[in-house]
């Protein structure tokens, strides 16, 4: 049951939210339940089988907060709150990890013997580093996660809805394009030197510009368009005025006219609508990932140009897409959670996406090739001072085929990785949750 809330009003059987949006509270289906307040921990239970959207649903319409997690909401809480969780509003709010305050995990004992822990960020709590371990140390190393809480470290009082963030009343949604054909690749050159210039300068933390995210997608030349899509947390009025001025800067001497979409709504409405760029589920996809702290060098953006336009490759899918990163996320020390990646400004996601499983080689390699190329300087994968996400996890990177820099596991945890293999060893001396890349308990 959906409880009243201070911001919000329930009217037969629609929600109507603070910002005028109604919502249906019945046909949530067998996730209702999966999201509550728990009074006794002064926190939000979110049980790990709900979608991110079920999860926003229901801490906004009962509470007026939320977590700041993923833009995608068909995203379960299970693997993305593991590996740190972000979303279009962490530059204001940081991780969704930074506000989780406990979990509840299955583990299994040397003797084989499964039992249920909670683990609190408690300073006295004897279990306090298994909690530690599900603040981005990735999923499927420790056990299996049945609930999480969340409460933003801080917060007083028993009143649910100044337990969490509130999201702001409406949220300005953006899609850009820019027409392939009036790319030269000085162009194109300028264009990513713009927008890297634009992110080191906008991504301290408490930077106004911090309410607004964007991702940028490099796309190969067959798709027929370059494109940026993004949110701004803010009024309509500074919202607008914060994407133009982001847009000016990106754009500032690039011979191109990009054309817009911008909508604003209701922020659980924007929430709820997702990203425009989830590529949906018909495909098979590769990815990869990397963080920067500073933008790209002009080597790395020819370097891309070249595997963007290449003409032995002629397949309409293939994107590197840079995520602004940074602001909030930046204020919590690299060994708070699990999450070390506290410095950086951007984040990479590099993903192609085809249908026939008879293509998978082809495709694959066109990405590794892109990889191994921009990072040619740090033995084809990133520096290990920016290094990669979990939760875009890249079995190549254990690979020595295709890693001649930095192992796996510092480009993901960075100096984090030696404290995870303590926990594991404690709390799966067995080695029952393993895969590819999971925190391995040998030193
Ligand atoms: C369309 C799309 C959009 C995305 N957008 C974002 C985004 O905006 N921000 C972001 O940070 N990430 C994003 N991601 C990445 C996402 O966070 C990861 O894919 C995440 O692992 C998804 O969690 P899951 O439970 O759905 O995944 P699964 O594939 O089920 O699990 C991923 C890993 O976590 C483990 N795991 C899952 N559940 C549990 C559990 N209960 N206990 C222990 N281990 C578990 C699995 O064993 C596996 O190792 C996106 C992914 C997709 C597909």
């Amino acid at each position: 049951m959906v409880e009243q809330s201070r911001r919000n009003v329930l009217r037969g059987g629609l929600v109507v939210t603070a910002a005028g949006l109604a919502v249906p509270i019945t046909g949530a289906g067998p996730a209702a339940a999966a999201v509550y307040y728990d009074p006794r921990r002064r926190a939000f239970a979110v049980e790990a089988g709900s979608s991110l959207g079920e999860a926003y649903r229901r801490l906004y319409l009962g509470w007026g907060v939320t977590v700041p997690a993923g833009w995608c909401p068909t995203v379960g809480a299970g693997g993305h709150v593991l590996g740190g969780g972000f979303g279009p509003l962490s530059r204001m709010m940081g991780l969704a990890v930074d506000h989780l305050y406990a979990v509840e995990v299955v583990v299994v004992d040397g003797r084989g013997r499964a039992r249920s822990v909670i683990a609190t960020r408690e300073r006295t709590d004897p279990n306090r580093d298994l909690w530690w371990a599900h603040t981005g140390g990735g999923g499927g190393s420790f056990g299996i996660v049945t609930r999480y809480w969340f409460r933003t470290p801080g917060a007083r009082g028993d009143d649910p809805s100044r337990l969490l963030p509130a999201p702001p009343p409406t949220m300005l949604s953006f899609t850009i394009t820019w027409d392939w054909r009036d790319f030269t690749q000085d162009a194109f050159a300028r264009l990513v030197r713009n927008h890297g210039r634009w992110v080191e300068r906008n991504s301290s933390p408490g930077s106004p510009a911090a309410r607004l995210y964007s991702e940028i997608q490099l796309n190969r030349r067959p798709i027929g368009q370059l494109g940026m899509i993004g949110q701004v947390a803010a009024p309509p009025g500074t919202a607008q005025r914060l994407l133009d001025e982001h847009l000016a800067a990106i754009n500032e001497g690039v011979p191109a006219t990009p054309s817009r979409q911008v909508k604003t709504q209701p922020w659980l409405a924007a929430a709820l609508a997702g990203s425009p760029g989830d590529p949906g589920p018909a495909y098979r996809l590769k990815v990869k990932s990397g963080y920067l702290r500073r933008r790209l060098t002009d080597r790395q953006i020819d370097v891309l140009h070249h595997h963007l336009t290449r003409s032995d490759y002629d397949h309409p899918g293939g994107t590197l897409s840079l995520y602004t990163f940074g602001g909030k996320v930046n204020t919590a020390a690299p060994d708070a959670t699990a999450a070390p990646h506290r410095d950086t400004i951007m984040k990479l996601f590099f993903v192609n996406g085809w249908e026939d499983p008879k293509d998978d080689a082809k495709h694959i390699t066109w990405l590794r090739e892109l990889y191994r190329d921009l990072f040619a300087d740090t033995g084809g994968v990133p520096a290990p001072g920016d290094g990669a996400f979990i939760n875009y996890p890249d079995n190549d990177l254990a690979d020595p085929a295709w890693n001649h820099g930095a192992p796996w596991h510092t480009l993901y945890f960075r100096d984090n990785y030696p404290r995870l293999q303590q926990i594991k060893a404690k709390y799966d001396p067995r080695n029952v949750f393993h895969h590819a890349l999971s925190v391995r308990a040998e030193r």
